[in-house]
């Protein structure tokens, strides 16, 4: 089903939780809203599922306008990082209960449900423990649980608000991996809420990057990473250094010198300049680049990042050398960024 968010603004005692945000969720697709904590991604999931109604602005299910549908019209399920299951149900009642709860014709037959129920089973691989109870079960099998529940009523939408939030690392990663080919299997469209980026990276086919109320940017892994938009997500995505600039003759200056990076494009004046710590080249002696005195050194995994202090401001940098590099043993150190980004100063 496609979902279509269009100006929705969500308000709290007049607070805007969501300013103005437009989304087009593709049918089938798996979506993940990014961003930090408060930055309405729950407020967004819970407006699509019918559990909140937007201050203004409309939500669509297809062309239906479902903005003042209820969630058991809307026909979505959900899974919460404390959404506990029922603990006095059985996990195939747990699977069962949105089927049995329906009234006349379209609720299923007990057998039907039990079927259903253990068909899912089988689709979360967790087939034999349809006795248990949820306290005999794993954090991880748990969740699992809870998204065949949520698949059960066979939704139109699946909603998941960082459905893995609460387990450990190593479990994470394999329930990551689990959810993405349940998801190739069953191709619902699914709408992910994570603050993890390298969840949301690795898992959704389109990443929505939200900060204060506001989508900042849309689209693949890639794109986000290789092209951020704005100087939110590129501070907010991967890793990046930020130096103030100035930008004439169309060349980057830091202070009073040109840097070796030529903007002819760019807007003339202040900016910001954002590069990624791998993504330098060391130079010799310093006609065009960007020197600075080494502030401190750290072994980061196969790498050395090196935080230098450049210009009188305490400005501070990060760039990574390959761990034996000569340069990490030197006071100071020239570089010119590879890939890097203006944006013109607020
Ligand atoms: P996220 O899920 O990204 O952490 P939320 O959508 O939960 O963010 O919250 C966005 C903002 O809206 C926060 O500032 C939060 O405090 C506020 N907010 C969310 N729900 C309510 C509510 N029911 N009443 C008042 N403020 C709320
Ligand atoms: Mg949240």
């Amino acid at each position: 089903m496609e979902v279509r968010v269009a100006n929705v603004r969500k308000e709290f005692d007049r607070f805007p939780a969501l300013r103005d945000v437009s989304l087009d969720i593709k049918s089938g697709e798996l979506i993940a809203l990014l961003g930090p904590s408060g930055s309405g991604k729950t407020t967004l999931l819970r407006l699509i599922a019918g559990l909140e109604r937007p201050t203004r602005g409309k939500i669509f299910f297809g062309e239906e306008d479902a903005s003042h549908k209820s969630i058991q019209e809307r026909n979505v399920g959900f899974v919460f990082q404390h959404y506990a299951l029922f603990r006095h149900m059985t996990v195939a009642d747990n699977i069962g209960f949105g089927l049995k709860v329906r009234h006349g014709p379209t609720r299923p037959s007990a057998q039907e449900i039990r079927r259903r129920a253990s068909e899912l089973l089988d689709l979360v691989q967790l087939s034999g423990l349809e006795k248990r109870y949820p306290a005999q079960l794993s954090g991880g099998q748990r969740q699992r649980v809870a998204l065949a529940r949520a698949m059960a009523i066979e939704p139109r939408v699946l909603l998941l608000d960082e459905p893995f939030g609460a387990l450990d690392a190593q479990v994470r990663r394999e329930l990551r991996r689990w959810l993405r080919e349940i998801h190739d299997t069953t191709g619902h469209t699914t709408v992910f809420v994570t603050h993890d980026q390298e969840e949301a990276l690795e898992l959704a086919d389109r990443v929505v990057v939200m900060s204060q109320g506001r989508i900042e940017q849309v689209g693949t892994a890639d794109e986000i990473y290789d092209k951020p938009n704005s100087p939110f997500v590129y501070g907010f995505i991967g890793e990046s250094s930020s130096v103030p600039v100035k930008v004439e003759d169309g060349q980057v200056w830091i202070a009073d010198r040109p840097i070796g990076l030529s903007a002819p494009q760019a807007q003339e004046g202040q900016a910001t300049l954002f590069f990624r710590p791998h993504d330098v080249e060391l130079v010799d002696g310093c006609s065009g680049c960007i020197a600075g005195t080494v502030a401190a050194s750290r072994r980061v995994a196969g790498t050395r990042r090196v935080e230098l202090e450049i210009g009188g401001e305490r400005q501070r940098v990060e760039i990574e050398l390959p761990v034996d590099h000569p340069a990490a043993q030197k006071s100071r150190v020239a570089f010119r960024p590879r890939r890097w980004k203006l944006f013109p100063a607020a």
